[in-house]
């Protein structure tokens, strides 16, 4: 099982996390459809994985003790050429010093830029009675502020994932606002199914995870996940 292995890498060196990269090899490996993403140890390294995936790209800190990367002035998006490749390799690295001295660093992980859609939230959690259970939120103020969110303990099937995304109060937004196609509800619910299908799997392994956000695009366009964590028991 190639997720367990992705684990058991992590434990081998004394981590109780998975870092963004190694929960996207892990999420893709149950079907999600994550942004993709490679870790550059070096800056050419970065310019050359950059070029790979293709302009513009996002850079993100790659470190087990950096949780919240936006936090540590560790995420850099929309860049679109070599130099600021360059320049945001340098500052990353800067700021995750200045954050955290002692911070264990793996690199900077190389991402594809998804392009901009509804920001949603998938998570788990292990509830001590329920076991693993998924939840759905509207990103930021609707999680952060109003707790906008539903819960179901897995499996989830797509048609009670369907449910779920009617349950919250700011349930009309997937539906489109202001002029706005409705979203990929289908795909959100397929996700939130294949979600649920991990945690279970996984449920010795995995205490809590999220992926914040998830971008849900116009019906038929489908979802993209760009940050993902793994916290593992
Ligand atoms: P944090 O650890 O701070 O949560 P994220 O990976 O979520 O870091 O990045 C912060 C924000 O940057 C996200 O909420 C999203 O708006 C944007 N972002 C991150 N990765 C991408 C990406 N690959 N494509 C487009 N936007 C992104
Ligand atoms: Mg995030």
């Amino acid at each position: 099982n190639e997720a367990l292995q992705i684990i058991e890498r992590a434990r081998a060196e004394g981590r109780d996390s998975l870092t963004e990269i190694e929960a996207k090899q892990v999420f893709a490996l149950y079907g999600l459809p994550v942004t993709k993403t490679l870790l550059a140890k070096t800056e050419d390294e970065a310019v050359s994985l950059a070029r790979e995936i293709g302009y513009p790209v996002v850079m993100k800190i790659v470190s087990p003790d950096i949780l919240h990367k936006s936090d540590a002035g560790g995420v850099k998006v929309n860049l679109k050429d070599e130099q600021s490749v360059r320049e945001a390799f340098r500052t990353i690295m800067a700021n995750a010093k200045a954050y955290k001295a002692d911070a264990r660093i793996h690199g900077i992980a190389i991402q594809e830029m998804a392009p901009w859609g509804t920001e949603v939230i998938l998570g788990s959690v292990n509830d001590a009675t329920f076991g693993p259970t998924m939840m759905f939120g509207l990103g930021g103020i609707f999680v952060e502020v109003l707790k906008d969110v539903t819960f179901r303990v897995a499996p989830v099937s797509t048609s009670q994932a369907l449910r779920m995304l009617g349950e919250i109060r700011g349930a009309p937004i997937l539906a489109g606002v202001r002029g706005e196609e409705p979203r990929d509800k289908r795909a959100l619910a397929e996700t939130i199914c294949s979600y649920s299908t991990m945690i279970l799997d996984l449920a010795d392994e995995i205490s809590e995870s999220d992926a914040n956000p998830v971008l849900v695009y116009a019906e038929g366009k489908g979802v993209k996940v760009v940050d993902a964590r793994i916290i593992l028991k």
